[in-house]
């Protein structure tokens, strides 16, 4: 079987129009997708399982959920990511088994949590996966449907959410490690259950992981509140140089203020996006984070009403309404500036 893989940037308006037009059919093409999904799983013997690059609980709570369930199932099943997972993470189970590899004779593999191909980075050999059926698990609305069969659902708070419902159809048993793996990625994209994607459903199924022995409080100490002294200190001085403008508030980080403040990490904001968006001026807030390859990573968030996720997406990036990012090749102003204008129309638009 063939797999449509698709190249983002050139073709990304076509991925969106692949979204079903209307409610019922969305329904009735999830509906679907998840069969074929559950065929393939059935199927397979030996599966890669994969989660985007710069990894989050997310990422690496459904993955480690995944791979467990499929061992459980008789499969042999590597999990792998471009980027090693958070020492915060620590707790998981399994967690540093996750190989920062691709190689292998597999024949299925499975992303998770990627809104398209780019966002596996290096762990896609497209000579040796371009030849395998892919299924995808998501739940990003500016998913690029770039799998053989997509099981996408922007409805669901989290990816650990679909692969709960996964694990429901396959009868998968879960036991305290898959539970603990499920509640970090439904916790940290929830931001412990504050966003507008927390649902009556959300709760129930993390009601269901603490009874099946996931510490919610553990769980949201290590994976949410913990940080090194370090981030706190780079978080401070990113709120400090932030600006307020036109409903935006945005801060930049250079290589250079990076390694002034001595932190180790090359990528990340410490959740600076997150703190600015606080702000109740804000209806949106920007990171721009200069990369060492001078490339320009962009963190997005957005007050309830306004949606970042188009406008990531335009610059080849995704995520949801209220979260998204891009990275793009910089330099550093051309890049604020490039941004801050389309936010603004945005803003102006809506
Ligand atoms: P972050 O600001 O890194 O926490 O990301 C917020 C949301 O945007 C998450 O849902 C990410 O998956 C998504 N996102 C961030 N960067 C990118 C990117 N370069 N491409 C696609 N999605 C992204
Ligand atoms: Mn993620
Ligand atoms: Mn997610």
């Amino acid at each position: 079987m063939s797999t449509p893989y698709t190249v983002n940037g050139a073709d990304s308006e076509a991925g969106l129009q692949q979204f079903p037009d209307s409610e019922e059919g969305e329904r009735r093409s999830n509906m679907q997708a998840w069969i074929e999904a559950e065929g393939y799983l059935r199927r397979a013997q030996r599966i890669l399982a994969v989660t985007h690059l710069a990894p989050d609980g997310d990422a690496i709570g459904s993955l480690l959920a995944f791979g467990h369930a499929m061992q459980s199932l008789g499969k042999t099943v590597t999990v792998a990511c471009q980027d090693p997972a958070h020492s915060r993470f620590d707790y998981l189970h399994g967690v540093h088994d996750i190989r920062l590899s691709g190689e292998g004779n597999f024949d299925l593999m499975v992303s998770i949590d990627a809104s398209d191909l780019q966002r596996l980075g290096s762990i896609f050999l497209p000579v040796q996966h371009g030849r395998l059926p892919l299924v995808v698990f998501d739940h990003h609305i500016t998913n690029t449907m770039f799998g053989s069969v997509n099981v996408v659902d922007s409805s669901a708070s989290s990816s650990a959410e679909v692969i709960y419902r996964l694990l429901r159809r396959l009868d998968v048993r879960i036991g305290s490690e898959i539970a603990a793996a499920l509640l970090t990625g439904i916790i940290t994209d929830t931001l412990a259950f504050r966003t507008s994607s927390t649902t009556p459903e959300t709760l129930s199924i993390a009601m269901e992981l603490m009874r099946a022995g996931a510490s919610m409080p553990e769980i949201t100490r290590r994976a949410l509140v913990l940080r090194s002294y370090d981030s706190i200190r780079f978080l401070a001085n990113g709120i400090v140089t932030s600006q307020l403008e036109d409903g935006i508030v945005y801060a930049t980080i250079t290589r250079k203020m990076r390694k002034d403040l001595g932190v180790k990490e090359d990528r990340g904001d410490a959740g600076l996006v997150g703190t600015l968006i606080t702000s109740m001026e804000a209806h949106v807030a920007a990171v721009f984070v200069e990369l060492v390859d001078g490339s320009v990573e962009v963190g997005l968030r957005s007050a309830p009403g306004y949606d970042v996720s188009q406008v990531a997406f335009e610059f080849g990036g995704g995520g949801h309404a209220a979260a998204a990012g891009c990275t793009l090749p910089g330099p550093m102003r051309d890049t604020v500036n490039r941004v801050l204008s389309r936010l603004r129309r945005m803003i102006r638009e809506t």
